[in-house]
């Protein structure tokens, strides 16, 4: 029995214990002690089998939507005698969820979606979904005794928007016992197939996770195959065969070492969607991309102030720590009422609680800075919703578009390349507007939108939330090309999830930009006279 086993077989009896209305607090009792006991020494407790057939199983079904606990679960239940996930699916829909204390309407609306996945699991998955997923799985496996090293690989690896299933590579000994292990994950929900090296399972929406157990000797190799792209794949291997180079078991330390053997550069896993990208790296031709070192900060993001979860100084402070040079706080403007737009006394009101707060980090000693910047709403008519004199206030401006979808494809045009002739519009958010796997996005001639890009100077974004990248690899790669400027901002309603950021930086690597062509990339110093030079 391995701690693993033994810590998803306590977290069962205890949210059982929860939902039966047996234990509502923290503190164990006898009951639960000697099913713990049990647990420890053989692995289950009949007091689990004994719940299970006494709790509705849509409430145990509901444990499976990640922004639900037992408790949360059980006072659900009590407060509006709901039992199925159909059941929930109603109340939520009534926003009644909402009126419940502790539960906000975004995580209303997030439960929402979770239901839907549940009961209508996707063909594909977009990475926002499979990659946490991913990690989770990975940092469970990382726990098993005998497992020395665990990597995602496959189209997660490669940075792919949507994903098929989840591929996982493990280096270890005793694969059977891991696998066996790993066979038991509460995540798991059917056993597709097994062999003595790889295990195939479903998750709860119906994600296919494939794991395989490779020797020391062969992990490497294992990762890079598994890591794809099938054609990519094929090619390499061909020209590893025709070189016939052997080398001793302990050369390949790592993924590079197999690209060194070759003597020829390290391609990216961003990557490698073709083949014809490696006759770049035999020819060392491929440029030095854009990483993560090279990001100073993040230019698109939300507080309290509109529909963001945090305070300014919580953001700021989370941007420090992800040691940033500078981060703009950019709300929602008011006739976005779904987002709680701010108004134009609420923006000097918050520019103030910027002054103040930027004061705080220089007497504190930290090189960091705040920037006053708003995302002004591109009203039907391609009008902003602030006019110019509140506009030129602010260090920079963000236009995007949040209502009227339907439009057609030319008002909708058009309505964008007037917001972009505003003098003071520095970046253009999220310019089509998909959000993956539930919507795919305006009509709108992005050509155009792009000419109107290079002829105003305005930046372009790439959206880093993993329900957006918008714009996606290939757009991005044209604009540049174009000599459009790029923004990869996160976009992000609460303080972690600057941590986004590796979504929008793994794009950008796809669609083969460096840093000079993100303006993230600037110095303060550098991107304040960019701002201030872009329009004119
Ligand atoms: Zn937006
Ligand atoms: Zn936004």
């Amino acid at each position: 029995m391995t701690n693993n086993e033994i810590m998803w077989k306590l977290t069962e009896l205890r949210d059982l214990l929860i939902l039966s209305g047996k234990k509502s607090s923290e503190s164990e009792s006898e009951e639960e002690r000697i099913a713990a006991e049990e647990v420890e020494k053989t692995g289950n407790s009949s007091l689990i089998d004994q719940l299970r057939t006494k709790i509705p199983p849509g409430l145990i079904e509901m444990i499976e939507i990640p922004e639900l606990d037992a408790i949360t679960i059980n006072k659900i239940n009590r407060e509006l005698g709901v039992t199925t996930l159909n059941g929930l699916r109603k109340v939520a829909k009534k926003r009644q969820l909402r009126r419940l204390e502790g539960i906000s309407s975004k995580r209303e609306l997030s439960i929402l979606r979770s239901i839907k996945l549940l009961l209508e699991p996707p063909e594909r998955f977009p990475s926002a979904i499979a990659k946490p997923m991913g990690d989770k799985i990975v940092a469970d496996i990382m726990l098993i005794p005998g497992v020395i090293n665990a990597t995602l690989s496959g189209e997660l690896r490669r940075g792919m928007e949507m994903v098929d299933f989840i591929s996982i590579v493990i280096k270890g000994d005793n694969s059977e016992e891991i696998l066996g292990v790993m066979s038991k994950h509460p995540l798991f929900k059917k056993n597709i197939f097994k062999s003595s090296l790889k295990l195939v399972v479903e998750t709860n929406i119906k994600l296919k996770v494939e794991m395989e157990v490779a020797e020391s000797s062969e992990y490497w190799h294992r990762v890079h195959h598994t890591t794809g792209s099938a054609d990519y794949i094929e090619e390499f291997e061909r020209i590893d065969k025709s070189r016939n180079i052997t080398l001793g078991v302990d050369t390949i330390n790592c993924e590079q070492d197999l690209y060194k053997k070759l003597d020829m550069q390290y391609v990216e896993p961003e990557l490698r969607e073709s083949k014809s990208v490696i006759e770049l790296a035999i020819k060392g031709e491929i440029p030095e991309l854009i990483n993560m070192d090279d990001y100073k900060g993040d230019l698109h993001s939300h507080t309290m102030w509109s529909d963001g979860t945090g305070t300014v100084e919580e953001i700021a402070r989370a941007a420090i720590k992800q040691q940033y040079s500078y981060l703009a706080i950019t709300e929602h403007t008011k006739s976005l009422k779904i987002a709680r737009g701010i108004t134009e006394q609420e923006l000097e009101q918050q520019m103030d609680e910027i002054d103040k707060l930027n004061s705080k980090f220089a007497e504190e000693g930290i090189p960091f800075r705040l920037l006053k910047g708003v995302e002004v709403d591109i009203l039907k008519s391609g009008i902003l919703d602030f006019e110019n004199e509140v506009l030129e206030k602010m260090d920079l401006v963000i236009a995007s578009v949040h209502t009227d979808f339907d439009q057609s494809k030319q008002k909708m045009t058009e309505r964008i390349i007037k917001a972009l002739e505003n003098p003071y519009v520095n970046i253009f958010a999220h310019p089509t507007g998909r959000i993956l796997g539930r919507r795919s996005g305006y009509e709108v001639d992005l050509d155009q939108v792009f000419a109107a890009a290079k002829e105003t100077g305005t930046v372009l974004e790439i959206n880093s939330a993993p329900d957006r990248l918008d714009l996606n690899y290939l757009d991005a790669k044209r604009a540049r090309d174009m000599g459009i400027k790029i923004a990869i901002n996160t976009d992000s309603h609460d303080p972690e999830r600057l941590s986004n950021i590796s979504f929008g930086i793994q794009e950008a690597k796809k669609g083969w930009l460096k840093a000079e062509d993100v303006i993230n990339c600037m110095g303060l110093e550098e991107l304040q006279e960019f701002f201030k030079a872009q329009k004119n």
